[in-house]
């Protein structure tokens, strides 16, 4: 496998000037920057004969380099994070239809572009943690993180990060705009501070003291159960978690997904190699090796993943979901969420 970094992508393609076709190759560009994501490629080639070379960047950073190279773009497979970077994608006209019946079959249809533009294969629940020693009745509900009762213990990223546009979006899709907006302004008004840091940075403000309540995607406090994470792991124990909604739509899911390269020069590898990742093999690598969710049914889950316990998810049609995320940048303007 040939493997780049970011900081090195536009000379790492001048130097391999990857061929515009070649039998046996699959040129993916991932947004996914998870080590045991390796596994995951090593297994697809040691199965297929097809080798892959990756180009890594950020999700914006690959698309924008997609869009760029046009007609001439040497990608074959996008895989990326979020809803809202699969929708920006296929909207862009970067990616192409992929007709086949056993993604159609194995992807549950709200997890799947209706136009067959883009297929999720792993979910994380984004959910609410809280201080044990500090929140006595902790939130239960999305909607309850707005509640006064709340004031000032409320710790959440930015609103330029996607998972928060993707679970707004999704408020508006159940609750409509206007009860969006008031709970965008109900959580800036309980916000402990200004937005700031990733997802683990929420989990340490709770173990530092510094926030009492905090919005992360479940697989950051997974990878901390099973591995350590600084400013976390040492702590866990002090650290309680919600999964919210489970009396109404159940908790929002945050999707990784994939969709083939519009020009994509191997179109059939690429095919397969979505394929693939609906495999179980595969399914069981994205929860082994990243704590996340597989979307097959049936597949198992890794231990630091079955250990959060059975939740009620979310099965909202991302499509659905995907429409109303211009309205949740204007309400996050609106409410002045950082
Ligand atoms: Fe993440």
């Amino acid at each position: 496998m040939t493997y780049f970094t970011s900081t090195a992508l536009t000379a790492a393609l001048a130097a391999v000037a990857l061929p515009a076709l070649a039998e046996g190759e699959l040129n993916l560009y991932s947004a996914r920057h998870y080590d045991t994501d390796e596994r995951l490629y090593s297994d697809f080639t040691d199965a297929t004969g097809i080798t892959i070379n990756r180009i890594e960047g950020k999700g914006d950073e690959l698309l924008a380099r997609m869009i760029a190279e046009g007609a001439n773009s040497p990608a074959d497979v996008l895989i990326t994070v979020d809803t809202s970077r699969l929708a920006r994608a296929k909207d862009s006209g970067v990616l192409q239809a992929v007709d086949s019946d056993l993604l159609e079959a194995k992807i549950p249809a709200n997890l799947q572009d209706a136009d067959n533009h883009w297929f999720g294969f792993s979910q994380r629940s984004r959910i609410i943690f809280y201080d044990k020693k500090a929140i006595e009745n902790p939130p239960q509900t999305y909607a309850d993180l707005a509640d006064p009762a709340y004031k000032g213990q409320v710790c959440i990223r930015s609103s330029s990060n996607t998972y928060n546009q993707t679970l707004l979006a999704a408020i508006v899709t159940h609750e409509g705009e206007e009860a969006a907006t008031e709970w965008a302004q109900g959580v800036v008004d309980n916000m402990a501070r200004s937005p700031q840091g990733g997802d683990t940075d929420q989990l340490r403000s709770i173990v530092s003291g510094e926030c009492g309540i905090a919005v992360s995607n479940t697989y950051y406090f997974a990878r901390a159960l099973r591995t350590e994470v600084d400013g976390v792991s040492a702590a866990i124990d002090r650290i309680g978690y919600v999964f919210p909604d489970q009396d109404g739509n159940g908790a929002h899911m945050n999707l990784s997904g994939a969709g083939v390269a519009a020009n994509a020069p191997n179109r059939d590898n690429a095919v397969k190699f979505l394929e693939y990742l609906a495999a179980d093999q595969a399914q069981e690598y994205f929860s082994a090796g990243n704590d996340e969710y597989p979307v097959v049914e049936g597949v198992a889950l890794a231990p630091s993943v079955a250990q959060l316990g059975e939740f009620k998810a979310d099965k909202v049609n991302l499509n659905e979901v995907a429409e109303n995320l211009p309205v949740a940048q204007q309400i996050f303007n609106q409410v002045g969420w950082k």
